[in-house]
């Protein structure tokens, strides 16, 4: 069996200096659970040059998309940031990852904490109307440096709430939370880093949903270590039990990219 593929690049959007996001075409071959990650990349002096990217695209969806920083002087993404529509991506074909809903077990309220690209497994879930049907609410918190980096709020606000199969859904039950920590944005919650939104239980009060507990909460992280680090042990110290490929838990962890 072939270990990767070729997808046409679709349509490009650049959100700021820092951050795309980019369509593909999709094999009908190529399957995937909403939440996982793929390999993606491009052929450089002859050599693939492959990067792990979470599939911001629902699994029912024709096309893939996928949600991008620029670093200066990146390997992969000093070039991505320049494909153009046409471009031939290359991708595994295999997909992976325990940053999916199936992992934990049933609970009332869904928390999806973000910062940075670790929105984009976020994009797939909120698109699936099994959350809505599984949990009563689903809390995305996407925690950036910069308002410029809150990608994607049109789909959040606008363009979900008015799907026209599951939009009701999406707005009795899906409660968007952004959070900008280093330029004035709306309230003062709303500039504060998400660790420091749980530990005071600040979150939960100004949403109006009980303290974070165990018993109906189950929280997925995707973001930097850092916030990773910090929330497990918030967590942790709250009774909550992390679900790995083996066994059920309470919360997921994918990190949104590693430190070199
Ligand atoms: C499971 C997994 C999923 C990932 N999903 C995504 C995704 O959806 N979107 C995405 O842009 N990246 C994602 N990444 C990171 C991605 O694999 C690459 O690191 C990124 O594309 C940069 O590649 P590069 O070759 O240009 O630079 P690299 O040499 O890979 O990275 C250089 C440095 O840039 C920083 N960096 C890398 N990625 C990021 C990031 N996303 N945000 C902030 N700083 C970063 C780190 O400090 C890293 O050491 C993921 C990584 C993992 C492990």
């Amino acid at each position: 069996m072939r270990s990767s593929i070729t997808e046409t690049v679709t349509s490009i959007h650049h959100w700021n200096n820092t951050l795309f996001s980019f369509k593909t075409t999709r094999s009908p071959s190529f399957t995937f659970e909403n939440g996982q990650f793929v390999m993606i990349g491009m052929e450089v002096d002859g050599k693939p040059l492959m990067r792990a990217y979470s599939i911001a695209s629902v699994n029912y969806e024709d096309e893939l998309e996928f949600f991008s920083i620029k670093v200066p002087h990146g390997a992969l993404t000093s070039r991505l940031q320049h494909i153009k529509v046409g471009d031939q991506l290359m991708l595994s074909t295999r997909t992976a990852g325990t940053l999916v809903p199936g992992y934990l077990t049933p609970a009332k309220h869904l928390y999806l904490l973000a910062t940075g690209t670790g929105l984009a497994p976020f994009m797939s879930i909120i698109k699936d109307p099994d959350i809505y049907e599984q949990y009563e609410k689903v809390i995305l918190v996407h925690g950036v440096r910069y308002i410029s980096e809150l990608a994607y709020q049109d789909i959040i606000c606008n363009e979900l709430p008015n799907n026209e199969y599951f939009g009701e859904w999406v707005k009795n039950k899906l409660i968007y939370y952004p959070t900008v920590t280093r330029e004035a944005y709306s309230t003062a919650a709303h500039q504060k880093r998400i660790t420091h939104l749980l530990i005071n239980n600040e979150l939960t009060q100004e949403i109006g949903l009980p303290a974070l507990n165990p018993t109906s909460d189950r929280v997925m992280l995707c973001g930097n270590q850092a916030m990773i680090d910090d929330t497990m042990t918030i967590l942790n110290d709250l009774g909550f039990v992390k679900a790995t490929s083996r066994k059920q838990g309470d919360y997921v962890i994918e990190h949104a990219f590693i430190e070199k």
